[in-house]
C-alpha cells in the first residue's frame, strides 16, 4: 500500500477519536471530508484533496460553514496551508483536523468575525475594541470629549442563540446615563433571543446575533449624549467637564429622560407638566409623545386646579402673605418664604419625578410614597 492509502486507513481509524466533534463524511484517495462542530454555529467542514507528490507538497484545503464567515475561513484555510508545511514528507490530515479544532476551540470569538469587522468601522481614533479570546469576550471603549464608557461584552459558548452579556461598566456619566446604557443595551440583546410577548402570525421567532447592535447602540449613546440639549431651555444637558454633572437625582439641573428618548433638566419639566395646557396630557414638546405615567390618573381639570393654586401660591409667596400659613404641616416656622419655597420646590420636584415615564421608574416600587404625600397635601390645600 501506497503512503495515502496507509494514511486514509489511520484517518478513518482515529479521527473520530482524535478530533473532538468531528465526523468523516467520506475518506477515499479523490476526498477526505469531515465535518467538525462545537456548537451548531461554530461548525466547520474541511474538505481535502492530496496534491501532486504528496507529502512532499502541502495538502490542498477548503474550508466551509453554513455560519461562520467567509473571510474567516479565508484567513484560516492560508494558516491551516502554512501548518501543512511544516508537516511536508509526512502525514498532514490528522494533525490538520486537530489544528482546526485547536483553532475552533481556542478562538470563542470566531463565531462573530463579521460582526466585529463592522464595530471597527465605526470606532473612532481614542476608542478601544480588546478581543480577549482567552474568556470569549470583548473590551469596549467609547470617548467622547472627557467623557468616557468602558464594558465587558461576553460572547457565550453557544452565540447567537444565546446573547451576549454587558458586564463591568466603568465610566464618569452620571450614574443615570450609566443605567440607561447598561439597561437599554441589556433589552436589545434579549430581544435579539426572546420572541416578542404578542404572538406573531408570521415566521417562527429565529434568535439573531446581539454583539453588534449592543455595541452600535453603545457607541451611539456615548457619541451623542454630551452633545444632547434640554428639549424646553436648549442647553446642553451635560457640562463639558464631567465633574461638574449633577449627579444628585432630586437637583434642579439633574437630567431627565423621558421614555421617548428626549432629555431635560428636572426643574425644566417640572415647569412644563405643571403649566397649561393640560388637554390632551402632557407630550414631549419634540416628537410629540405622551409623558404622563399611566399611575397618575390625573385628570385635565384636576391638573388646571393645581396650576391655578400653584400660581396663586406664588403669588400669595410673592407678596409676602400668608408666611407658613400655605402650608398646613412644618412650615409655620419665622423662616418664612424661603424655605416655604424650597419646600414647595422639593414637594414639586418630588411628585414629578413620580408623573412622567422616565426609563428608572420602572424599577421604583410602586408603593414608593413620593407621590401620594403630594396629592394627600394637594387635596388639602385645594379643599
Ligand atoms: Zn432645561
Ligand atoms: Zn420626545
Amino acid at each position: 500500500m501506497g503512503f495515502i492509502d496507509d494514511e486514509l486507513q489511520e484517518v478513518s481509524k482515529l479521527c473520530q477519536n482524535d478530533v473532538n466533534g468531528s465526523r468523516l463524511v467520506s475518506c477515499v484517495r479523490t476526498m477526505v471530508r469531515v465535518e467538525i462542530t462545537k456548537t451548531k454555529f461554530k461548525t466547520i467542514i474541511v474538505c481535502i484533496q492530496f496534491s501532486e507528490d504528496y507529502p512532499h507538497t502541502p495538502l490542498l484545503i477548503e474550508l466551509k460553514s453554513k455560519t461562520l464567515s467567509v473571510k474567516l475561513l479565508d484567513g484560516l484555510t492560508e494558516v491551516c496551508e502554512k501548518e501543512c508545511k511544516k508537516l511536508l514528507g509526512k502525514a498532514q490530515v490528522l494533525p490538520l483536523l486537530k489544528f482546526i479544532r485547536n483553532f475552533i476551540d481556542e478562538n470563542p470569538l470566531v463565531c462573530c468575525y463579521d460582526e466585529i469587522t463592522a464595530i471597527k468601522k465605526i470606532l473612532e481614533n481614542d476608542d478601544e475594541l480588546k478581543l480577549k479570546q482567552k474568556y470569549s469576550c470583548i473590551g469596549l471603549k467609547v470617548q467622547r470629549g472627557l467623557y468616557y464608557f468602558k464594558a465587558k461584552i461576553e460572547v457565550p459558548d453557544n452565540y447567537p442563540v444565546a446573547c451576549v452579556k454587558l458586564e463591568d461598566a466603568d465610566t464618569n456619566f452620571p450614574p443615570l446615563f450609566t443605567r440607561h446604557f447598561l439597561g437599554q443595551g441589556r433589552e436589545i440583546a434579549r430581544q435579539c433571543v426572546e420572541p416578542p410577548l404578542k404572538k406573531q402570525t408570521q415566521a417562527p421567532f429565529q434568535p439573531s446575533p446581539s454583539l453588534k447592535v449592543v455595541t452600535s447602540f453603545l457607541i451611539k449613546a456615548v457619541k451623542t449624549l454630551p452633545q444632547e440639549h434640554c428639549q424646553l431651555c436648549r442647553q446642553l444637558c451635560l457640562p463639558p467637564s464631567p465633574e461638574n454633572a449633577e449627579t444628585n437625582e432630586t437637583a434642579d439641573m439633574h437630567i431627565e429622560r423621558l421614555y421617548c428618548g428626549h432629555l431635560f433638566h428636572l426643574q425644566c419639566l417640572v415647569r412644563y407638566m405643571k403649566t397649561p395646557p393640560f388637554h390632551g396630557g402632557k407630550k414631549c414638546p419634540t416628537c410629540g409623545k405622551r409623558i404622563y405615567h399611566e399611575k397618575w390618573g390625573l385628570s385635565e381639570k384636576l391638573a388646571e386646579d393645581r396650576w391655578a393654586h400653584q400660581q396663586a401660591r406664588s403669588r400669595e409667596l410673592a407678596e409676602g402673605i400668608h408666611e407658613g400659613a400655605v402650608y398646613h404641616r412644618g412650615v409655620e416656622d419665622p423662616r418664612g418664604i424661603s424655605e416655604a419655597r424650597r419646600i414647595s420646590h422639593e414637594v414639586l420636584s418630588k411628585s414629578a419625578r413620580h408623573s412622567v415615564h422616565l426609563v428608572e421608574t420602572r424599577k421604583v416600587n410602586s408603593k414608593d410614597l413620593h407621590f401620594y404625600p403630594y396629592k394627600t397635601q394637594m387635596t388639602q390645600e385645594l379643599k
